[in-house]
């Protein structure tokens, strides 16, 4: 089915980002019978996509749906319409039909049979091409001209287009290398659409490594730790994975899953103190009694190690967190393998986090993801004020908010 427009041509929709929110938005209008082109700055579409394939590409999560949406947190009344129009059932279906398996792993995330992106970003891209969708790099979007048009940077000099919609499909503010700089902002600001400030989401954080720690374990990973996070005095949440030390401090999957609590603690304290379990199978008795049995002429290195296991990076941590006193006192050296104080101070720059909080506040928007501020004007994906851990969840609000956007223009142009 074609739509018209009053002067009898094809109605045409401008998608500004071609990540996979755009691209979904693109898919959706192109079967609505609209004539789509999809611009971006950078020289080829879905550069942060393949980069989430490097470290195996996880499409989404296949944990009861109930759960599911608990990971959107304060976002869940928002994210949840969305999600009903793309579900995570749905997007496992969208990603077998264009011809790519999948499988879930052993953690319940959902995964391509080769962990990879780019086969499926191949596929999708020459869909959307055979279903009519036009591409145009290297086009940078700068916002609006004084008549109204679009206005984009291009190669060939500027350039003003003229659509019957928009989708804004720009990414969040993380990664700026690979094309989600985070320049729209103040493009919107000024059109007073609501933002709320873009923060780092599933990021790492600083921590105060002596010369030789850092120098010495930087790049190790401590495996089967638990975290606890702190509110005031109170333990907050507890969570037990792995998680890396840096040159400046801690990151890794652990990290990331506490990183949102983390991020507002320092905000509001200036600091973060976590309590890093060494032993999270061990009882803190069982832990007291291993230390206190004799110790003999050995170190104290040799005998954590063959009385609990403890080594390497995992013993050294005590040794630059634990004062030296306390190694003389079984029940205190027991406690702090158990709950070894640790304080963040900082989270790491938003260009080096997974993803970002902020955006785009939903109150800004009509339910169909339209601006309120900007009639004919819809976004879609990372750009919007929500947030998740990892675990499929970041792209498939993405890939579903790029639907909802998608029908959302097609319901307005009707
Ligand atoms: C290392 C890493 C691994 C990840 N792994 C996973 C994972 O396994 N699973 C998961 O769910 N998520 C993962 N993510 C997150 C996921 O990749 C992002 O959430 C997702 O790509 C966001 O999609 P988007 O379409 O909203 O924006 P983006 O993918 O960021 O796309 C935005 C597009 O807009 C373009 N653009 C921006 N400004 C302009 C402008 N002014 N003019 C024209 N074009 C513009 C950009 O060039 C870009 O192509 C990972 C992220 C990173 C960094």
């Amino acid at each position: 089915m074609t739509s018209l427009n009053n002067s009898g041509l094809q109605k045409t929709v401008a998608v500004i980002g071609g990540g996979p929110a755009g691209l979904m938005a693109a898919e959706v209008l192109a079967a609505g019978g609209l004539q789509v082109h999809v611009y971006d700055a950078m020289p080829s579409v879905g550069r942060k996509f393949l980069l989430a394939g490097k470290g195996g590409m996880n499409l989404t999560h296949s944990e009861p749906y109930d759960d599911f949406l608990t990971r959107y947190g304060a976002r869940r009344p928002q994210i949840a319409p969305l999600l009903e129009q793309f579900s995570p059932d749905a997007l496992r279906a969208w990603v077998h039909a264009l011809g790519i398996d999948t499988f879930i792993g052993s953690s319940g995330r959902v995964f391509p049979t080769d962990m990879k992106a780019a086969p499926l970003l191949r596929a999708w891209l020459h869909r959307l091409r055979q279903a009519g969708v036009g591409f145009h790099m290297r086009h940078r979007w700068l916002g609006w001209n004084e008549a109204g048009a679009l206005s984009f940077d291009t190669t060939q000099g500027p350039l003003a287009v003229r659509a019957d919609a928009v989708v804004l499909a720009l990414g969040g503010g993380s990664w700026a290398r690979l094309g989600s700089d985070a320049r729209w902002v103040p493009l919107l600001a000024q059109r007073e659409v609501p933002l709320a400030p873009l923060l780092p989401a599933n990021c790492g954080f600083e921590a105060s490594w002596s010369a030789y720690f850092r120098e010495h374990f930087a790049g190790h990973h401590l495996k089967s730790v638990a975290i606890t996070t702190t509110d005031g005095d109170q333990p907050a949440q507890r969570k037990q994975g792995e998680f890396v030390i840096t040159a400046d401090g801690v990151e890794g999957s652990l990290i990331y899953a506490l990183s949102a609590g983390l991020r507002d603690r320092i905000a509001a304290s200036g600091s973060a103190l976590v309590y890093l379990d060494l032993l999270p199978d061990w009882s803190l008795q069982r832990v007291t009694d291993e230390v206190a049995r004799p110790r003999g002429a050995r170190s104290w290195s040799s005998h954590l190690q063959s009385r609990l296991g403890l080594k390497g990076v995992k013993t050294s941590l005590l040794r630059e967190l634990v004062p030296a006193a306390d190694f003389g006192q079984p029940l205190l050296l027991a406690q702090a393998i158990k709950a070894l104080p640790l304080t963040l101070l900082a989270a790491r720059p938003i260009d080096e986090a997974i993803s970002s909080a902020g955006g785009v506040t939903f109150e800004g928007m009509d339910p169909q993801l339209m601006l309120k501020a900007l009639p004919g004007v819809f976004c879609a994906g990372e750009m919007l004020d929500w947030e998740a851990p990892t675990g499929g969840y970041l792209l498939s609000a993405c890939l579903a908010s790029g639907r909802a956007a998608g029908n959302g223009v097609l319901s307005w142009l009707r």
